[in-house]
């Protein structure tokens, strides 16, 4: 095996020298899916360029879960893409069901209204996912015994080889979570989430670090800002979703039924706590990943990290992001300057 180290020195966002990780050395990670059926196409298509990329190399498995069974097809449709392995897992109607103080009658009257506001408002089974891919996946049988995880989703694009392993560069360098673009969220489709957030915070302060990024997602008027990771790619340590902290704000959040009469996604939410929990030190833009999900991609500009790829910087929507910015230039907020600011607004 040719042993190459990574060239960090060019790499703005990379602090620590760091090598290839010696072939079998791995963490306890897997590549996780939420897919239905009717997309085999779609991560065929995905999983053949990150296979190509990079998993064919390292070898994660696979976790695909879906709300229904998957069909015979389906499995058929995967196994022609990779030899790693490739686990399948169904989700229960506690995964994959409505918030505790939420009904089905008043969701309908919401979904009726909000079906034109913004998209995917009037549709039930989007908000399922949304619950599902905010609080629920990681305690999935499947997920539980993980200590990382990698989302994928149909029909997203790898566009650079990834020749060394992000997870175990992510281990080693103490990042708790990875992302590549960082949009802004549509303001109506999380119109109360900041006062619950701000409401779970006053009665958990003590759970709070001493200093987090609060910053990027919180203006000077102590309101939020919409920005956040797209969470359609994520790369985290799952330590983060199972904290005390995550628990308590997820649970927090689904009491007061946002995920039906609102449209929160599950990107803002990781986002707002992988904020309020997590300093500058612990979350890492990988700006060598090129990437696309249908809306938004992804292309490094840096010769030394576009050399492995095939996409055009110039059509890269991330080096024109006002949150992409925000991110680079933020620093930690100290917990007393956070809290003043949330009691203030
Ligand atoms: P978007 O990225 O916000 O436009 O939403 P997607 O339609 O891509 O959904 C996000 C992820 O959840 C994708 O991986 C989908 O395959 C998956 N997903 C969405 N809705 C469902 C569903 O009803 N059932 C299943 N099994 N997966 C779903
Ligand atoms: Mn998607």
């Amino acid at each position: 095996r040719h042993k190459v180290p990574l060239e960090v020195g060019r790499l703005p966002s990379v602090r620590v020298s760091y090598d290839k990780p010696a072939p079998g050395e791995r963490v306890n990670g897997a590549i996780v899916v939420l897919v239905r059926n009717s997309e085999l196409q779609g991560l065929r298509g995905s999983m053949r360029m990150l296979e190509d990329r990079f998993n064919r190399r390292y070898g994660y498995p696979y976790v695909l879960l879906n709300d229904e069974e998957f069909t015979q097809e389906f499995r058929d449709g995967i196994a022609t893409i990779t030899k790693n392995e490739v686990r399948y897992g169904v989700l229960n109607s506690t995964m994959w069901g409505y918030s505790p103080t939420v009904t089905p009658e008043e969701t309908r009257v919401k979904l009726e209204e909000n079906k034109d506001r913004y998209l995917y408002g009037g549709s039930l089974s989007y908000r399922f996912m949304c619950r599902f891919q905010s609080g629920m996946f990681f305690h999935h049988p499947l997920v539980r015994d993980l200590d990382w995880y990698w989302r994928l989703e149909p029909d997203v694009k790898y566009f650079c080889d990834i020749d060394y392993d992000p997870f175990v560069y992510m281990r080693d360098n103490g990042f708790k979570y990875g992302f590549t673009i960082a949009p802004r969220e549509i303001r109506s489709t999380v119109e109360t989430l900041w006062y619950h957030t701000r409401e779970w915070v006053k009665k958990h302060t003590h759970l709070l670090p001493e200093k987090s990024l609060a910053n990027w997602v919180m203006g000077t008027d102590g309101h939020y800002n919409m920005c956040h990771f797209w969470s359609n790619f994520e790369i985290v340590d799952l330590s983060l979703y199972r904290s005390e902290a995550y628990r308590t704000y997820f649970e927090h959040l689904d009491r007061a039924g946002g995920f039906f009469y609102e449209r929160w996604g599950a990107a803002p939410i990781h986002s707002i706590a992988a904020a309020l929990l997590l300093n500058k030190d612990q979350v890492h833009w990988f700006e060598d990943i090129g990437y696309e999900h249908p809306g938004n991609m992804h292309c490094p500009r840096d010769a030394v990290m576009h050399a492995r790829c095939v996409c055009d910087p110039a059509r890269s929507y991330t080096y024109r992001s006002a949150c992409q910015t925000r991110f680079a230039k933020v620093n930690n907020m100290q917990k007393a300057r956070f809290l003043q600011l949330i009691h203030q607004s």
